[in-house]
């Protein structure tokens, strides 16, 4: 039995979470491989190590000077060692950090020095081997993970290891360079590492009991979800539920590794198991609700649309040629609407309706901002009827307008569009019709 343990920022933002941490591995001889995020926040205040790494670096792009800062992360990290009375200087490590600053040796290559230098001492404290992953994790020419190289490199490298210290978040470009992945990355090197040694789970330890039924910043108290499939958990987190990475789930998907999300500040607790398939039925109808804010709808109605042969297509060239991604399109018989990112939207509206215009000729073309998308998400509701219905009940109940409702072909979800100004009241509504009164 093999286990790999990832521990995030938070778990390791200190020397007294480093000891909870020294704790957790040592308790189980199978944790043999360990992947370390930077030092997160302290509380509620701090600023993670990774967020100063891109503060630092961008005043050494403009030239400016970022001693101070340096200082400041290097103090950080000195605060761990010697909480944890290690012989251990970072003196050296610092010195080529600055240099390469100096030399502008990339903004992936500075945010990357969280992991890195937390891997060193987490090495040191455990008494571990310290992998590199630069050494072991590569990005194709196109930038794309790749996961053939590397999981050759990394199986062969690590299988002659007992234990080892391998630094999430970044890797190796083609051409040798340190590359991130996107924000909260260092879920996707655990996962990575789990494969390559054929882990039998993947443990990914957080400052929460494991995936929450809804995001615990909104409701107080969110029930732990035990069991939740990988694809359940995929939607989840692309749409907000933010504990684990959206992209962490394809390798260990692909070789049958579980993952449990565990308490670093409770271990004790069961946390969230996800897994491929189960029999095993949700708590309640729903496994969880997720959501983002800030979106477009952008209507486009024209009188006998449906039977334009071509119109859907000819009206998305519209967004395409604009650059913009498409998040949902719930259409009617002579309408369609299109949700887009309000960010990405806002700077090239007129030209994406002049391009609309352009293309399908429709009679109108309205747009509402401020919207927010909540996806409710469950293997349940499949066998389950009325849960739309519920949904819509319990808004109204709570005086929320639902301006788009969008059930997913695979009936896992239900999507469903309110304001901005509505977002966390209609969750917290979902949530209380589904799991406080379990209808
Ligand atoms: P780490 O630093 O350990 O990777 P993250 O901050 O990335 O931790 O993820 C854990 C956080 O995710 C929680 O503290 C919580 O605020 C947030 N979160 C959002 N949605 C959920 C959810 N459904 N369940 C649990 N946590 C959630
Ligand atoms: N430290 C990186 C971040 O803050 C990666 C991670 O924590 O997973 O995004
Ligand atoms: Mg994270």
């Amino acid at each position: 039995m093999v286990k790999v343990v990832k521990f995030g920022g938070s778990s390791l933002a200190s020397a007294a979470q480093f000891a909870k941490v020294g704790d957790i591995i040592r308790a189980d001889k199978t944790r043999r491989y360990v992947v370390p995020s930077a030092p997160g926040k302290r509380n509620a205040k701090d600023t993670k190590v990774t967020d100063m790494l891109y503060a630092c670096y961008a005043l050494a792009e403009e030239d400016e000077d970022f001693k101070g800062q340096l200082k400041k992360i290097k103090e950080r990290y000195n605060s761990i060692i010697n909480g944890l009375n290690l012989s251990l200087s970072l003196d050296e490590e610092f010195k080529v950090i600055e240099k390469n600053f100096k030399e502008k040796a990339g903004v992936d290559y500075a945010a990357s020095r969280g992991e890195y230098l937390n891997g060193i001492i987490m090495a040191n404290y455990l008494g571990y081997e310290f992998v590199d992953a630069a050494e072991v994790i590569f990005f194709d020419e196109e930038g794309n993970f790749d996961s053939d190289k590397t999981d050759k490199v990394m199986s062969k490298r690590l299988e002659k290891l007992e234990n080892a210290v391998v630094p999430g978040f970044y890797g190796s470009d083609a051409e040798g360079n340190v590359k991130t992945f996107s924000r909260g990355g260092s879920d996707i090197t655990g996962s990575i590492v789990s494969k390559a040694v054929h882990a039998s789970v993947y443990e990914n330890w957080t400052d929460v009991s494991g995936c929450l039924v809804a995001d615990p910043r909104i409701v107080e108290n969110a029930q732990p979800i035990k069991v939740i499939t990988y694809r359940e958990l995929r939607e989840l987190s692309y749409m907000g539920a933010s504990v684990l990475h959206e992209d962490a789930i394809f390798p260990v998907r692909k070789a049958g590794i579980p993952i449990n999300i565990k308490n670093t500040n409770a271990p004790e607790d069961e946390g969230t198991l996800i897994v491929e398939s189960t029999c095993q039925k949700a708590d309640f109808t729903i496994t969880g609700i997720a959501g983002k804010k800030g979106f477009v709808a952008v209507s486009i109605d024209k009188d006998m649309m449906n039977s334009e042969v071509g119109f859907c297509r000819k009206a998305l060239q519209a967004f395409e040629e604009n650059g913009i991604s498409i998040e949902h399109m719930p259409s009617g018989i002579d309408t369609m609407t299109v949700f887009v990112h309000q960010e990405e939207f806002e700077g090239k509206e007129q030209q994406v309706i002049s391009s609309i215009r352009h293309h399908v000729n429709p009679d109108v073309i309205d747009l509402e901002a401020d919207l927010s998308l909540i996806a409710v998400v469950g293997r349940g509701m499949r066998s389950t009827r009325g849960t739309a219905g519920r949904i819509f009940s319990a808004l109204a109940h709570a005086n929320i307008n639902v301006k788009m409702i969008d059930q997913g072909s695979s009936e896992l979800n239900i999507i469903i569009g309110v304001s901005n100004s509505d977002f966390e009241n209609a969750i917290r509504a979902i949530y209380d019709i589904f799991v406080m009164t379990r209808l």
